[in-house]
């Protein structure tokens, strides 16, 4: 199949810009009072809950889901623009943003009402924090290889197996996890997969700490040994998860999370140049602020597409490739810049302090969501190069 490839450039309506001023004052408020600081990421989970809600009490979660769930209607590009403004503050958002992002519309999609009504208004108020159940020792970058399985019994399903690098497993609330219910069949090896909503304080589930080179532990090793899972907990359709699991990746890989994880260490250069000028230094702001620009033009396109109610999960690979890894290049291409720059300062010494914690994050960028090599398969494919 060949796709055409479409980025057309999208004008945020004012209505939009206005609320990017105002989640940029409430962010200003919340920095002035302390509860974050934009230049280090906080991993206190208390934060962030405290945080989400906030957020919440603001209406800024579930934004875009239908009225009848609790949701507001509102479009892709208002609720881009709110993540837009706290990805770029390093805001504490990370109690709710799996959830906002692809857990709620999944559930919206294909849950069960019951699990519906129950749910999707904890996630609105901030009160629910979900995590992503896909990767296992063997089966990340081919998915549909995945051996954890669910086997039926009275009233549900029992799920036996091992889950890797499941971010914040071992406080989320929830995991809508993908597992072996069949085999898959010679002419569709993606078959036999199904996704659940499982309780994450359900007996029989242990998380086994993953401490990343940062010094953060944010993922984990999952173990299930029995663990029950309710029949209508089931999320669509019996051994057919893969197409679910494909629309929500489209939703994962898209957005200005994609290349602004690093982008502390930019702000920086830009306040050592703006403080002591350096006319090679300030040429180096000009090209990183250019690119940045154009893949945010990217990024803001592909939400213009999820708002018109299409697909777009070639650009959205695209989008995730490029961006990704422009974010993990950004510190090394800072630090050549800088070279020039004058060191003495207080500011430098921030500076250094910010760089080293980009430096560290950096290898993981284009890893997590999907490795960029094999979304590299998925734009071939699209542009019908395999
Ligand atoms: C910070 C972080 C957070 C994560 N959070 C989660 C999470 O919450 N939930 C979850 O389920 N997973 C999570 N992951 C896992 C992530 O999705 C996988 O690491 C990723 O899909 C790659 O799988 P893998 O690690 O098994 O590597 P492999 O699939 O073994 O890949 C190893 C190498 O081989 C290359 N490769 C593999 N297949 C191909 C191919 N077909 N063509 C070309 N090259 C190929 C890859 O690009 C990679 O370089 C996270 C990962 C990171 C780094």
């Amino acid at each position: 199949m060949t796709t055409t490839l479409e980025f057309q450039p999208i004008r945020l309506p004012p209505a939009v810009q206005a609320l990017r001023g105002e989640v940029r004052a409430f962010l200003h408020e919340e920095m002035s009072a302390g509860t974050f600081d934009p230049d280090f990421p906080t991993e206190d989970w208390d934060v962030c809950r405290k945080f989400a809600r906030k957020v919440a009490a603001r209406g800024w979660i579930g934004m875009c889901w239908p009225k009848a769930y609790g949701g507001q209607e509102r479009s892709f590009l208002e609720r881009y623009v709110v993540n837009e403004e706290m990805q770029a503050h390093h805001a504490p958002n990370t109690f709710y943003f799996t959830a906002d992002r692809q857990s709620g519309p999944t559930l919206i999609k294909y849950a069960s009402e019951r699990i519906k009504a129950e749910v999707l208004p904890k996630i609105i108020a901030g009160e629910a924090s979900f995590c992503i159940g896909m990767s296992e020792p063997d089966s990340g970058s081919d998915l549909f290889a995945a051996k954890c399985k669910a086997v039926r019994t009275d009233g549900g399903w029992k799920i036996q197996g091992t889950k890797i690098w499941t971010t914040n497993a071992h406080r989320a609330d929830y995991m809508i996890g993908l597992f072996r219910t069949s085999p898959s069949l010679p002419e569709n090896h993606r078959h036999g997969l199904t996704s659940f909503l499982v309780d994450m304080r359900a007996s029989g589930i242990q998380c086994n700490p993953i401490r990343q080179m940062s010094g953060i532990h944010d993922f984990n090793e999952v173990v299930f040994d029995e663990v029950f899972v309710p029949e209508d907990q089931l999320i669509g359709e019996v051994d057919g998860a893969w197409k679910q699991a494909t629309t929500e990746l489209a939703y994962e890989r898209s957005g200005p999370e994609r290349f602004l994880e690093t982008l502390t260490v930019l702000r920086a250069l830009i306040d050592l140049d703006r403080a002591e000028p350096v006319p090679q230094v300030s040429e180096s702001v000009g090209r990183l602020v250019a690119e940045l620009h154009s893949l945010r033009r990217m990024s803001v396109s592909v939400a213009g597409m999820l708002e018109a109610g299409r697909e777009p999960a070639v650009e959205a690979a695209i989008v995730k490739d490029l961006g990704t890894a422009w974010e993990q290049d950004l510190p090394q291409r800072v630090r050549l810049a800088v070279a020039r720059a004058s060191q003495g300062s207080a500011a430098y010494r921030r500076f250094e302090d910010i760089l080293q914690y980009c430096t560290r994050i950096a290898p993981k960028l284009t890893v997590q969501g999907g490795a960029n090599e094999v979304l590299r398969g998925i734009i071939a494919r699209g542009l019908g190069l395999r």
